[in-house]
């Protein structure tokens, strides 16, 4: 038996018989009990303190650095409590991932003995070695310093990984000279520009209240295989997705996978994975099969934007270390599988100024009015920014699903749905005063129709579709970090709620409801072009965005281009997210980790072609040729001859494409060229895995991957 067949019959000695999991669930002593939560810190601080705490978390009240010393020590009490020995500053560089470097709370004391201790200094700033993170020229190496910074907005919480428990305190991370390393920095700042726009906007419909909240809900998807399969892969070791494997027969076609039912396996999987998330405080609330096979979804109920995007990092963590306890490995690329479903991360965004969602289109005209703006500021948004927002998703790994006919296109387009598309219909020619819905509407205060509730339908192609309250943003892919789509759609929306508001601040408030007409009119105008509510996998679609002038960034390399644009520059600077500097070094940073991951691909394919797969074809060429030669020596009829010729011409394709692929590495050419010489290995190897003998092929396949638990 080879090693994969091996594999194979180990999966089928895994036990089905899973322990009882249905004990009942008590939310006041299970839920969020690993998270330093308002809760624990009115259990574990003095009143005083955490007032003072509370205000800073609240409303953004700066830090009273003489409270720090008492929430340091009460964490530490709160999290040695749990079992906690060690705590971690927790950081997210532009690796995309986060980092974490634990010292423990031990500190030595004559005659041998120690203490612990964690003071106020050492929970607000932490001076990690940043030598080794990118920063794409913000620093150069020898000025290693950087600096991380307390978030209290996003509360500690306690790790538990492989039995070891791990205060982690989420924080930001800056360079010695203040410049951004990182994604949490950006995307406060973000919050915090938007916040402003959205008061001055509101206080414009008579709303006076001051607290926004913008929020965030991240439906997470992913694969699973098991384990044993998986480390038979050196692509999924290395590369996160497979370099090589023919399609099976059967994949999606039946489409009996989406919403059916959950394996054993998966489920019992599936809930440890929600009592881990409730644990720390995250509200997971959804989980289906997604529509390939060992596809599926997790989606936690929405939350505080910047909370949200540190829930999701640690979602994924918990999802692939759990996957891990169950003999089974979680994959968050993109496209780990070709020629089925990728994975991707549909970003939920809204925004509410005191209790009232913004994109709620509300029962009065004068929250009509308000929803109508924001609905036009949005468009506007997007249609002046359609490039850095595509920008926000580009990676190696989303190349692979945006414009596949699986994931929205590369275009970027707003699904409004018949109702809403129609009312801005008759916003472009003056006013709308009819609902599609057939009923009367009241004129009202601002001549601007009431609307339903669910006012849309649903499109699963369009990259940015209006979901009834919320926008979903559905181009970001499955691995990456909430923060990029956020810091861009904050930043624009905050620019369009900008201008609307400075316009709107210089009407009387006699003229107030003709003028606001004739502001949503020219938006609808100028921006219309944006909206399509029709079929974005269809190839009509792409002929008529190109009629529109709207861009088609195909490619990492293209998309990454907008970041460096002068609007976007000039756009990042207003409003204080990101310098030039911070934007340039971005660039560099994505560019090259894209140049460097698909050089790992390509040097992969040929380490693994040249190999596993090459030495398994000519043990099958000798196979045949002894049945060949066997044939002759009988002197029978050879039936084996075309076939082992047919062999014959595809391995020598194989074999040359090996060799090109070879040569493009060697003289280092662009990395367009890599990408079609290492496709060209696949393509070849891929058709001879559908011809060698099964006993032989050392790489499992894609039915066994995707179907064996
Ligand atoms: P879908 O039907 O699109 O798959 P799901 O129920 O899986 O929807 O996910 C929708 C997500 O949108 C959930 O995380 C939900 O909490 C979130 N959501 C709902 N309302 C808002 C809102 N106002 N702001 C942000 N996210 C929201
Ligand atoms: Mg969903």
């Amino acid at each position: 038996m080879n090693s994969r067949k091996k594999a194979l019959a180990r999966i089928n000695t895994v036990s089905h018989d899973y322990p009882n999991q249905a004990k009942p669930y008590n939310i006041d002593t299970e839920y969020g009990t690993d998270s330093f939560s308002i809760k624990a810190m009115e259990d574990y601080l003095s009143k005083p303190i955490y007032k003072k705490l509370l205000e800073t978390i609240e409303k953004g009240v700066q830090l009273d650095p003489a409270v720090a010393d008492d929430v340091a020590h009460a964490m530490k009490i709160w999290a040695m409590q749990k079992g906690a020995t060690h705590y971690t500053h927790w950081f997210f560089p532009l690796t995309g991932t986060s980092a974490e470097k634990h010292d423990s709370f031990i500190d030595p004391i004559p005659e041998g003995k120690a203490i612990t201790r964690f003071s106020g200094k050492n929970l607000i700033m932490g001076e990690p070695d940043a030598s080794s993170f990118p920063s794409g020229g913000l620093r150069s190496t020898f000025e290693a310093r950087g600096y991380t910074a307390w978030d209290p907005t996003s509360p500690a919480y306690i790790k538990r990984v492989g039995g070891v428990a791990t205060l982690c305190i989420p924080t930001l991370f800056l360079s010695y000279t203040g410049e951004v390393l990182d994604k949490k920095t950006p995307l406060l700042r973000s919050i915090q520009v938007l916040s402003k726009q959205a008061i001055r906007l509101a206080k414009c419909f008579g709303i006076e209240d001051t607290s926004v909240s913008v929020t965030l809900g991240a439906e997470q998807e992913y694969f699973l295989i098991d384990r044993n399969l998986y480390t038979l892969r050196p692509d999924l070791l290395e590369a996160g997705r497979t370099l090589f494997g023919a399609p099976p027969q059967k994949h999606q076609q039946l489409e009996d996978h989406y919403f059916g039912q959950i394996k054993p396996r998966i489920l019992n999987f599936m809930h440890e994975v929600d009592l881990e998330l409730w644990k720390v405080g995250i509200p997971a609330k959804t989980r289906h099969n997604e529509v390939a096979p060992a596809q599926f979804e997790i989606a936690p109920v929405f939350e505080e934007l910047n909370l949200a995007t540190d829930h999701n990092i640690m979602l994924m963590e918990i999802l692939r270390n759990t996957a891990e306890k169950h003999g089974l490995t979680c994959l968050l690329h993109e496209k780990p599988f070709a020629g089925i479903n990728g994975s991707g991360k549909h970003n939920n965004w809204s925004i509410s100024v005191g209790k009232r969602n913004l994109l709620n289109p509300g029962s009065n005209p004068h929250e009509n009015a308000l929803f109508l703006t924001t609905l036009c500021a949005v468009i506007m948004a997007v249609d002046k920014h359609a490039d850095i927002l595509r920008s926000s998703t580009a990676s190696a790994g989303n190349d692979h699903r945006l414009g596949a006919n699986e994931a929205p296109p590369a275009i970027i387009s707003i699904f409004l749905g018949d109702q809403l598309a129609d009312i801005i219909d008759q916003i472009e020619v003056g006013g709308a005063k009819t609902s599609k819905s057939g009923k009367l509407i009241k004129v009202g205060v601002n001549q601007l129709p009431t609307l339903s509730g669910d006012a849309t339908d649903r499109n699963r192609t369009s990259p940015f579709a209006f979901t009834g309250n919320k926008f979903e943003f559905r181009a970001p892919g499955s691995s990456q970090s909430c923060s990029s789509p956020n810091v861009i759609l904050n930043t624009m929306v905050a620019e369009a709620f900008d201008e609307i508001a400075t316009k709107l601040e210089k009407l009387s408030k006699n003229d107030f409801n003709k003028g606001l007409q004739k502001i949503l009119q020219e938006i609808v105008k100028k921006h219309k072009r944006v909206i399509f509510n029709g079929d974005g996998y269809n190839d009509s679609w792409t002929k008529e965005a190109s009629k529109r002038k709207l861009l088609n960034l195909v490619s990492t390399p293209e998309a990454l281009k907008p970041l460096i644009a002068q609007k976007n520059i000039a756009l990042f600077e207003k409003y204080g997210v990101y310098k030039e500097s911070e934007l340039r070094s971005r660039y560099e940073v994505f560019m090259e980790e894209y140049e460097k991951k698909i050089q790992i691909e390509a040097s992969l394919t040929l380490q693994m072609a040249k190999t596993m797969i090459l030495p398994a074809v000519v043990k099958y060429v000798k196979q045949l040729g002894d049945a060949s030669n066997a044939f002759v020596s009988a002197k029978c009829k050879n039936p084996i001859k075309e076939y082992l010729e047919k062999i014959s011409a595809m391995t020598t394709e194989f074999t040359s494409a090996m060799q090109n692929l070879e040569k493009t590495l060697k003289k280092n050419a662009s990395t367009d060229k890599k990408i079609s010489a290492m496709n060209e290995v696949r393509k070849t190897a891929d058709a001879l895995e559908t011809e060698v003998d099964d006993e032989l092929w050392p790489l499992p396949k894609y039915s066994e991957m995707l179907f064996a638990y």
